[in-house]
């Protein structure tokens, strides 16, 4: 299949289209840059335009033929997106419809979306399952429900087909060292503290100690980019195979504290990490961990990469290669 990788010069994206080479897809990428880097696209070619264009949306679609979008291009920091909700609605909800609209005039109606565990706000029950009710407490997660509701309405009237993908904490770099997390400001949680390690960083901030958790501290459910990118492939071939749309959880049903990925950290680096503990973050639950029955079942899809060692061990030799440690 031709397929538009949107956002494929960032983070997840860029692991996604080095799972595309040897399967017989035909990938092409689209990145304003503003996040991503050209050389994480460099076998590929990239469109470098933005989604508010959507003149020139409409024409690369139009000119290249493509059959499926995935679009991973959003603005993705929930504090950010407390101090600054337009970006985030124009950024993630606007750009997302100029996209999806240039698609259904082109009658490309296949797509699969990068949404997040922020879309269920404080969770009615842990292990989160995809049926519990939606109610985001952040900009950020709102942006992503509104498009997630967006779909289930251009499917019901266009025949649009999608699946949605909703992430749990994504971390780990890729395990060939080659590429990995680089956000500029760094704002989660296992690239700072392995800042912190390598000396990038003079300390660390624990946003809250008292939580209702095991140790106090926030327990999340992290998620390897590679097992992420994995999953991805698994839904658009279900997409195509099906021709249904769907909603999938993924995360590895295991929940981390702060202080738990700390001493992780710790132990691999042979490094004391200096932390203080400071104010919550606004718009932060206390556990969020998926239950990925769903997507085990319905895709068959396993998580490889996502135990916590895994996961520390190739994000420290990518923040080694970073910092030139
Ligand atoms: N966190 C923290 N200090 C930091 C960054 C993050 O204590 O400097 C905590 C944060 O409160 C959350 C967890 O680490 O509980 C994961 O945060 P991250 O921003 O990595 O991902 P999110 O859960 O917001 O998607």
């Amino acid at each position: 299949m031709k397929i538009l990788v949107v956002g494929g010069a960032g983070y997840i994206g860029s692991h996604m289209i080095k799972r595309f080479q040897n399967t017989d897809h035909q990938i092409d990428v689209l990145d304003n840059l503003s996040t991503g880097f050209k050389e994480n696209s460099q076998n590929y070619k990239l469109h470098i335009c933005d989604l508010s264009n959507k003149e020139q949306v409409h024409k690369i679609l139009k000119e290249n033929k493509y059959e499926m979008v995935m679009h991973f291009a959003s603005s993705i920091n929930v504090g950010e997106s407390y101090d600054h909700p337009m970006k985030y609605y124009e950024n993630n909800v606007i750009n997302t419809l100029n996209l999806l609209e240039c698609m259904i005039d082109l009658k490309i109606l296949n797509f699969i979306f990068s949404s997040t565990a922020a879309v269920y706000g404080e969770p009615e029950s842990i292990p989160i399952k995809e049926a519990q009710n939606l109610s985001p407490i952040n900009p950020y997660g709102k942006t992503k429900s509104v498009v997630e509701n967006i779909l289930s309405d251009y499917d019901k009237s266009y025949g649009l087909k999608y699946i949605s993908l909703r992430y749990f904490n994504a971390c780990g770099a890729h395990i060939d060292g080659t590429i990995g997390e680089r956000h500029n400001p760094e704002t989660h949680l296992i690239p700072l503290i392995l800042q912190t390690a390598s000396g990038r960083r003079n300390n660390f901030k624990i946003y809250g100690d008292d939580y209702k958790t095991k140790d106090g501290t926030c327990v999340r459910d992290y998620i390897h980019v590679m097992d992420i990118a994995e999953a991805h492939l698994l839904s658009l071939e279900k997409l195509i195979q099906t021709q249904s749309s769907d909603i999938y959880n993924i995360g590895n049903e295991q929940g981390y504290s702060v202080r738990e990925i700390i001493d992780m950290v710790e132990e691999i680096t042979q490094t004391k990490i200096p932390y203080k503990i400071s104010e919550k973050r606004k718009g932060d639950p206390a556990v969020l961990i998926a239950d990925n029955s769903k997507i085990t079942e319905k895709l068959n899809w396993r998580a490889k990469y996502s135990d916590l060692n895994t996961i520390i061990n190739t994000a420290w030799e990518w923040e080694k290669k970073l910092s030139n440690f």
